[in-house]
């Protein structure tokens, strides 16, 4: 339905490979819970009109809940995916005791604000920076949520929240939402590189997010860019994320007495062209250019999207700065997509896609399907 509709139970049963009896079966049941409606009746050439059915945007919902060290992002996306609630609430403390009570009462919120039954809930994706249970990395490194190492997450929430509850890193949503939602419609195959705290990476391989062993695919910040560079929290020197990161460019701004509390001070400092920003700028381009390349040859994908919490003044800056390689297999004559766009959800992004990683669950069985 999500792929064909408006449709008729013919049509469905059609490209589904179920006798249209068992649609019309299936169809009722849906359409008594509110999950489908009936938009219409099409006049074939012969035969009497077919009812035509589409989803019930209003059906059902979901809630994308992103944590970061200083603050939650809480969203809710009708069963359409579209997007019909968004906020951001500071949190002083992100361990679990203040984090979890924190989230129960913005989801509260988010859902009584935005007039939905609680009954309609399909489920709420949690989605955290990663890695997930690497405590060597997670003691000393501030980008992540240390509090949180060695805790059962989903098993946690479910208990607190009494729903289905999906937890994923930080860019692996940011992609699914971008999929879902977002630039990422039509693209198949494509990297998201995802400016949280720290820097993450999702990959959508022919509609489906990978995900490692452990749920720790993508730390893309720590690809050492620079041999001998500069000391990272992980303990190598000269990772990515040193040069190309929010906290970085907060660290490069201190250095020269400048503060940075927000995304919209940056902008701010790009728009008056401070030239220590417009530095850092420079240098974080150099070092996404490598990134990008290494990318493109491991994954060989449509497109590389850069996002998240970070202004799009500031990622259209890095995108016209790329110096990408020519020796890329990216780098060809019919590319239809440029290599590198930015993405579209903005500072919502990651919580988005923890609302999309629910409808995607409870609507298909795959990504692909969205074709
Ligand atoms: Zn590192």
């Amino acid at each position: 339905m999500r792929a064909k509709e408006p449709a008729g139970r013919a049509e469905i049963a059609r490209s589904c490979g179920l006798s249209v009896q068992a649609v019309s079966n299936i169809t009722e049941v849906l359409e008594n819970d509110g999950l489908l409606r009936v938009v219409g009746q099409k006049t074939g050439v012969r035969g009497k009109p077919a009812t035509q059915y589409s989803i019930n945007p209003e059906g059902a919902f979901a809630v994308g809940i992103e944590l970061r060290p200083d603050a939650l992002i809480c969203a809710i996306l009708n069963l359409k995916g579209e997007c019909i609630y968004k906020a951001r609430v500071a949190l002083d403390n992100a361990a679990p005791d203040m984090a979890i009570p924190a989230i129960e009462s913005a989801i509260s919120l988010a859902i009584t604000t935005s007039n939905r039954d609680r009954v309609q809930l399909l489920g709420v994706g949690i989605v955290m920076p990663g890695p997930f249970g690497v405590s060597s990395q997670g003691a000393h490194d501030d980008a992540i949520l240390p509090e949180w190492d060695g805790v059962n997450i989903q098993q946690v929430f479910e208990d607190a929240l009494k729903c289905a509850v999906i937890v994923e890193n930080d860019a692996t949503a940011a992609a699914i939402a971008e999929r879902v939602t977002g630039v990422a419609a039509s693209i198949d195959t494509f990297c998201f590189i995802y400016f949280g705290t720290g820097l993450g990476l999702g990959v959508i391989t022919d509609g489906h997010a990978q995900r490692g062993a452990f749920g720790n695919f993508g730390e893309i910040g720590h690809i050492i860019t620079q041999a001998g560079g500069t000391q990272c929290v992980c303990g190598n020197n000269g990772c990515l994320e040193t040069y190309a990161s929010r906290l970085s460019a907060k660290r490069s701004l201190e250095e020269h007495g400048i503060n940075l509390p927000d995304g919209f001070a940056m902008e701010t400092l790009l728009a008056d062209e401070n030239p220590v920003l417009l530095d850092w700028i420079e240098t974080a381009s150099t070092h996404l250019s490598q990134a990008i390349s290494i990318l493109e040859n491991i994954f060989d994908p449509e497109t590389i999207i850069l996002g998240g919490a970070m202004p799009d003044t500031v990622i259209d800056a890095f995108i016209a700065r790329l110096n990408l390689p020519v020796g890329s297999v990216a780098n060809r004559e019919n590319r239809t997509i440029a290599r590198v766009i930015g993405g579209s959800s903005g500072r919502f992004t990651a919580a988005i896609g923890g609302a999309a990683m629910i409808i995607h669950n409870t609507t298909t069985p795959s990504l692909a399907l969205y074709n």
